[in-house]
């Protein structure tokens, strides 16, 4: 971790500013006398616009909102405390990762992706081939993806997710950026998992962070938002170009919702963490006593395979983790007869969810994540530790007893 970058100052205040700090404030305007600390969600689909429209701030709702400004300079702070980087707000994680992709491609350029990403990436890809974009794949970890660097021919992007999602192993951001930019390519990283207290891209060399704010940084379970973080003003230009013509707008109460939620995302990644850690270590313990639990994933657990690399670019490890049971019925029997946690898909919110992954197919029955049938992913909320640890301990056990 580096514990030093975590801190900086207030602009023009000296005040030191921990991440905790950054997080309760980011975003929120000059205190004013009488005034609401976060203003309220802004309900418009047009502004009052007299005559020359030219430079107006807000002149239609698809184009700009106040809501939205003021979430986009929090997501900014917290991707980029020392930078410069700007901020760019969409209705979910895949309009943000479509527009990335989608705007700054073209025919004849080249596009890396992760062969074990998000499961939609796919799906982005027929788009991108389409458009006559080359698209290649390689896996998040090992070395793999910068041979694929190295060897590519009008290399545009290099798309990286770490810790990919469901798997959880993690690549050399500032080792591949390093590789990419030198070849003229712009470098992404999906930041869904981590959040930006986490980790943050922009610092490691990437020049887009983004990431479905659905997840961890919303945290409660009841938003789809998304958001492209860069510091350079054509990649925001080209976004916020897709976001006009496609639509792809959050509402303000989403966007509000997010902003509120922010002011305990350090509180929430860190009690998180705390869980992830209590219960993995749980599982492992119970794979030595019963051996039915295998390939328990956890970057922040420190015999982890992605461990030592996680720990030079994470500042925390997020709320996932996956583990793997003896098969389909036994992980279905599992799910069944956990109490605390609730089966659902999805991560990142305050109450504990885990799903077989085995389930989702693509519509040709395709399974849309390569993992075995009996593949668990566990997302942690802000429960008590040992509440969460008894719930899987106990569902373990009934799970054994039911075949
Ligand atoms: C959920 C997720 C997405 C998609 O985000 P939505 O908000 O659901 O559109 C993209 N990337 C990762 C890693 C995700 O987990």
């Amino acid at each position: 971790m580096e514990p030093d970058a975590a801190v900086g100052t207030t602009p023009g205040s000296g005040v030191p500013t921990g991440e905790a700090t950054r997080a309760v404030h980011a975003g929120l305007p000059e205190a004013e006398p009488y005034r609401e600390p976060l203003p309220g969600p802004v309900l418009a689909a047009h502004y009052h616009l007299p005559g020359d429209p030219t430079g107006a701030d807000y002149a239609y709702g698809r184009d700009g909102n106040p809501t939205w400004t003021v979430l986009e300079r929090a997501i900014a702070e917290l991707e980029d405390p020392a930078g410069d980087a700007r901020a760019v707000v969409f209705g979910s994680g895949m309009a943000a990762i479509s527009a990335a992709l989608l705007s700054l491609t073209g025919p004849g350029d080249t596009v890396i992706l992760p062969a074990d990403g998000y499961n939609l990436l796919h799906r982005v890809r027929e788009r991108l081939e389409t458009g006559g974009v080359t698209v290649s794949t390689v896996p998040t970890p090992g070395p793999e993806a910068l041979r694929a660097v190295e060897s590519a021919t009008d290399l545009r992007m290099l798309w990286l997710e770490t810790p990919s999602n469901p798997g959880l192993d993690v690549c050399d951001v500032r080792e591949l950026a390093t590789a990419a930019r030198a070849r003229g390519a712009l470098v992404a990283v999906d930041n869904t998992l981590a959040t930006p207290l986490g980790q943050r891209p922009l610092e490691l060399g990437a020049d887009l962070s983004v990431a479905s704010g659905t997840k961890a940084l919303n945290g409660h379970g009841d938003v789809l938002l998304g958001y492209v973080a860069a510091r350079d003003a054509s990649v925001i230009e080209r976004v916020v170009g897709w976001r006009k013509i496609v639509g792809a707008i959050p509402g303000p109460m989403e966007a509000w919702l997010v902003h509120r939620g922010l002011a305990t995302l350090e509180l929430r990644t860190s009690h998180q963490q705390t869980n992830a850690l209590a219960v993995a270590e749980a599982l492992l313990d119970e794979a030595a006593r019963r051996g039915d639990v295998t390939g328990v994933r956890y970057p922040g657990r420190p015999s982890d395979p992605a461990h030592d690399l996680a720990a030079r670019q994470m500042r925390r490890f997020g709320c996932v983790i996956g583990f793997t049971l003896p098969d389909r019925g036994f992980a279905e029997r599992f799910l069944g007869a956990l109490r605390i946690v609730e089966e659902a898909t999805s991560f990142g919110g305050v109450r504990s969810t885990a799903e077989r992954r085995g389930r989702w197919t693509t519509p040709d029955g395709v399974p849309a994540d390569a993992v075995a049938e009996g593949f668990v992913r566990m997302s942690m909320g802000v429960e008590d530790p040992a509440d969460l640890v008894a719930d899987v301990r106990r569902a373990l056990e009934i799970a054994r007893g039911g075949a």
